[in-house]
């Protein structure tokens, strides 16, 4: 438990959220601020703050409960496409330090993007230096 950090706060009962979902590792509760009706975060209870820092013997289960979740809110709202995604890390958006998958309920005629749509910012670099650059780091 983070002191500061909401997510933690919630899963402590310290914070009232919209709970959908709980087990013993995860918990899965709706955004305060729906992008899409049925808008929901997928949490290890955990205070870890983002992918890189969760064991690996939680990785598992947080994406269990993100398939689970992600089939019954679909059934709920009655859509048959989410968008899932991680903020990871403050330049990606992260707001709340404490790791989330959103799940994000989409429609043919919701007026949103892709993944693609994110940002377009790819520099000089061709895909050849882009994977020596990872293979260096996997080698290192
Ligand atoms: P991020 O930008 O960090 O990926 O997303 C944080 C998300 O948490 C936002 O979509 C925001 O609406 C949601 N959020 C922030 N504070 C609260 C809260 O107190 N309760 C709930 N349920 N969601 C929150
Ligand atoms: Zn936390």
């Amino acid at each position: 438990m983070s002191e500061n950090c909401i997510f933690c706060q919630i899963v402590n009962d310290r914070l009232e959220s919209r709970t959908v979902y709980e087990d013993e590792l995860t918990l899965a509760f709706l955004d305060v601020n729906p992008l899409a009706p049925g808008h929901t975060v997928v949490i290890p209870k955990a205070h870890i703050e983002r992918l890189e820092d969760l064991p690996t013997e939680q990785m598992g289960p947080l994406f269990e409960a993100v398939r689970r979740v992600t089939d019954k809110v679909q059934q709920a709202m009655k859509v048959d496409a989410t968008t899932i995604g991680i903020n990871n890390g403050r330049a990606a958006g992260q707001a709340v330090p404490h790791l989330h998958v959103h799940i994000i309920p989409r429609r043919a005629d919701d007026g949103g993007g892709s993944l693609h749509s994110i940002v377009h910012s790819n520099g000089p670099l061709s895909l050849d230096e882009v994977q020596r650059l990872i293979q260096q780091v996997f080698g290192a």
